[in-house]
């Protein structure tokens, strides 16, 4: 059993049976998260037979590094191998200012079928497990070899999180946890396809982390088919859902919108988005739609994006467009699927 992603109670437990103390659990904890330790031998204020037992039980694995390959902007695709064989992407995107994001996987492939995301065509190939998760970053980590390679993660990479409910609740925790990563709550995103549920019991959980919603359409005849699981979760079950998220104060959903040029793009379109966000605290993140092989939409010209934004800028929401990264690696949004990757970067 891979010790990386499970829960510290997981660990307590296996530590009581032993007959050993639970608080030993936050010092292995420390080794592995904190210290980057690899290896339990490793681990010197642990005694040799608590780390025998260890050994005998668990393994201390982080998702395979199979190559990186590096965009003109400097962003860098990794392509991962988890257990299984499974293969999987995450992509590191250094910006202007300080700030570098990581944008990690949740499934390999994705069975809800968007249109327009390539990552979808693949249906779902398997879940991954909560290591595998909270492994991209800490394999990124290791590899970048700077302590502050990293300040932002977004789950916005293949996948949907809430389909793999409880192993993405568990990396999540194990992110943020004092005892764990200790990675900010506020730079960590969660971005979702709107599976309603699913979102309302995330809510519960009470983590804190940033919530983006990947909305892409603003009346059900259009979302259906663009998103097929519209039919389940139509736009109103899902705004009635983000009018009740518990949101702390000063905090707000962040709303995804691809743009499809003639599809989901006009004035009248930007009008409905409008009326649909009046009831919460939104800022809206606009997507010119990333192309990739065999898809038929087009982004919408430049000016129509503008005029769509300062359509909502008008209307006093923030509003921004999102500048694609790493398009000429497919590591842009909806572009991932593990399969191309033009000049893999090796060492
Ligand atoms: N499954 C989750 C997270 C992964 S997709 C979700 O759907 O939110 C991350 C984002 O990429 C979503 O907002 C999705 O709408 C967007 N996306 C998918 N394909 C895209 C494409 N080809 N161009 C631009 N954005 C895309
Ligand atoms: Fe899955 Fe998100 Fe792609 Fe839709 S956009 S197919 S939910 S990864």
């Amino acid at each position: 059993m891979n010790i990386i992603g499970i829960s510290e109670d997981t660990l307590k437990e296996h530590l009581i049976a032993w007959g050993e103390p639970a608080y030993r659990a936050r010092q292995v904890f420390n080794w592995i998260y904190q210290q980057g330790c690899r290896d339990f031998p490793q681990m010197t204020n642990i005694s040799k037979s608590l780390r025998q037992k260890l050994e005998d039980t668990f393994v201390i694995q982080l998702p395979a590094i199979k190559s990186r390959t590096r965009s003109r902007d400097g962003s860098i695709k990794y392509l991962f191998e988890v257990k299984g064989g499974a293969q999987i992407e995450s992509i590191w995107m250094p910006d202007s200012d300080r700030r570098k994001t990581l944008c990690i996987s949740s499934q390999v492939g994705c069975r809800l079928a968007c249109s327009f995301c390539l990552t979808g065509t693949l249906g779902l190939r398997d879940q991954l497990q909560a290591g595998d998760i909270l492994g991209q970053y800490m394999a990124v980590l290791d590899d970048l070899g700077e302590e502050n390679a990293v300040t932002n993660i977004v789950m916005m990479g293949m996948g949907e999180p809430l389909d793999n409910y409880q192993p993405v609740v568990d990396a999540v925790r194990l992110l943020i946890s004092p005892d764990a990563l200790r990675f900010p709550t506020r730079k960590v995103t969660l971005s979702t396809s709107g599976l309603v549920d699913r979102l309302a019991d995330f809510g519960r959980e009470g983590l804190q982390v940033n919530l983006a919603v990947s909305l892409n359409a603003t009346e059900d005849g259009t979302r259906d088919v663009i998103m097929p699981i519209n039919k389940k979760y139509p736009i109103d079950s899902l705004i009635r859902c983000l009018k009740n998220y518990p949101l702390k104060k000063g905090r707000r959903i962040t709303i995804e919108y691809v743009l499809l040029q003639g599809i989901n793009d006009s004035l009248e379109d930007a009008r409905r988005l409008a009326k649909l966000l009046s009831g919460f605290p939104s800022k809206i993140n606009l997507i010119p739609f990333n192309p990739h092989p065999g898809s038929p939409y087009k982004p919408p010209a430049d000016k129509q994006v503008l005029e769509f934004q300062n359509y909502l800028a008008a209307k006093y929401f923030s509003v921004f467009v999102r500048r694609n990264r790493g398009t000429d690696i497919l590591g842009a949004c909806g572009q991932l699927a593990a399969e191309s990757f033009p000049q893999p970067i090796s060492g």
